[in-house]
């Protein structure tokens, strides 16, 4: 009997350990997702290098619109999932797209570097520039009745990003409450409670521009189903507080929580737009005005 029970527990340790993802050893590796999760292979897959010379500016876009985001006095439970620092939000939270398409708000989570001093963490990259830390908000379509339907659903998704780069010695007091509380969720399973937070204000100040296209959610099972918004202004914060996010968790194998941003995927044809001109329209063609400071373009 105990070696029925052994051989029975190895057999699930076996078939758990094969299927927990992950970036780099041990585990199912980045460059191995699709064999388990045959949607990491697809033709349309996030994230990808924004080219602004290519991007198609889309006058019709409108801005986003958003509600509940601007919500004081919420609680929101922050989770160290073994992957990333994880915040459920209400589905009360909304964003409404330039179709009039509304989503709403599941979760948010970040994605970072750091393993070596300076690397850098961001999942897309702007003409090939990767910033530090890129946070993703992950919405469902309000047409579906929850996430769990959502989730596998055509046009099921949309994830706003936000990217963040370094402003040496301005603490961000906005992220004070996220970045003081990671200590509390060092391990994998822990939870903590925020509070004295606007999810609003974690975004950039002007909120107006941004980037769209067709991709898929970054991680297994990569579904082919989100539709990719990210401003165009970045976000800043301090060094130490970007330390503080790259050093504070840990993963199951009890390693730092590190590197974890999937390379770049193959952009296949597919379109990428954005409701503004390149540079702010100092060397567009239609403009008839050069910079040579606003180079690329
Ligand atoms: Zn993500």
């Amino acid at each position: 009997m105990r070696v029925l029970v052994t051989v029975v527990t190895l057999f699930f340790l076996g078939v758990q350990a094969q299927s927990e993802w992950s970036y780099t050893e041990p585990g199912l590796v980045e460059s191995i997702w699709s064999k388990e999760y045959p949607d990491c292979g697809g033709l349309k897959q996030s994230p990808i290098n924004l080219q602004t010379k290519k991007v198609k500016h889309s006058r019709s876009l409108k801005p986003l619109t958003f509600t509940g985001y601007g919500e004081e006095y919420l609680e929101f439970p922050m989770t160290n999932n073994g992957h990333t620092v994880q915040i459920t939000l209400p589905p009360s939270m909304q964003m409404t797209d330039s179709e009039g398409i509304v989503y709403k708000a599941n979760q948010l989570h970040m994605h970072w570097g750091g393993a070596f001093l300076e690397l850098s963490g961001s999942e897309h990259t702007i003409n090939g520039i990767r910033r530090v830390i890129e946070i993703h908000i992950v919405h469902f379509n309000s047409k579906y009745r929850t996430y769990e339907e959502a989730k596998s659903q055509a046009n099921g998704l949309s994830v706003l990003a936000i990217l963040i780069e370094v402003d040496e010695f301005a603490e961000n007091t906005y992220y004070t409450p996220i970045t003081s509380q990671l200590i509390n969720i060092q391990y994998p399973g822990q939870t903590t409670t925020l509070t004295n937070i606007k999810i609003q204000d974690l975004f950039p100040g002007d909120i107006r521009y941004y980037f769209t296209y067709n991709g898929s959610l970054t991680t297994p099972p990569c579904t082919e189903n989100v539709k990719w918004f990210l401003f165009r202004d970045t976000v800043k914060l301090s060094k130490a507080q970007v330390l503080k996010i790259e050093t504070s968790l840990r993963n199951h194998h009890n390693q730092t929580l590190q590197n974890i941003y999937r390379q770049i995927q193959p952009l296949n044809h597919r379109a990428v737009e954005a409701n503004f001109p390149p540079f702010a329209g100092k060397c567009t063609p239609d403009s008839g005005v050069s910079n040579i400071l606003a180079s690329p373009c």
